[in-house]
């Protein structure tokens, strides 16, 4: 993964700082990644941009946001990564499985709602949290309903049937 700024006053040593902890753990949380869903994530084409005029972390099309306003743990700098990067591959898997016609940003609510409880149910996966013990790994209020609906459908290796079956009920 590249890593570069998006504003002029974060500096080299914030990049090489968060760069440095992202990559000493890379491999160990893509492939727990993996084992928890099934996806293949690969980051070779995938730039982080560090903005430290946010604290909010996003993610388009092959690339993710960090933002690191007011400073970040090495723990969140791993935890929101991982969840940035799992939304790509996460609509790779919807449009693989023809699920949706929407697009990142042009979601439903309800899509939204989902991808934000699957990235929830992930990173809080015991065997990544190990990744992050420090971090709080948080459900957005508003998508805890969700979360109650389609919780069931979360096992272990298999995003594909969680998707299958989420987007059954959310129709
Ligand atoms: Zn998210």
């Amino acid at each position: 993964m590249k890593f570069d700024s998006s504003n002029i006053s974060t500096n080299k040593n914030a990049i090489n700082k968060i760069r440095k902890i992202w990559q000493k753990s890379e491999k160990k949380i893509l492939k727990e990644i993996g084992n928890l869903t099934g996806l293949a994530i690969k980051t070779n084409s995938i730039t982080c941009h560090i903005d430290d005029s946010t604290t909010n972390g996003l993610y388009g099309k092959n690339s993710i946001t960090l933002g690191v306003k007011g400073g970040i743990s090495a723990d969140d700098v791993r935890m929101v990564i991982a969840h940035e990067l799992f939304h790509i591959f996460y609509w790779k898997k919807l449009k693989k499985m023809c699920l949706t016609k929407s697009s990142p940003g042009k979601e439903s609510k309800q899509e939204w709602n989902l991808a934000e409880v699957a990235a929830f149910l992930l990173t809080n996966e015991p065997s990544l949290k190990k990744c992050w013990p420090n971090a709080q790994v948080c459900l957005y209020p508003k998508t805890k309903s969700t979360c109650k609906k389609v919780k069931q459908f979360w096992k272990q290796g298999d995003i594909g049937y969680f998707l299958a079956q989420s987007y059954k009920i959310l129709k």
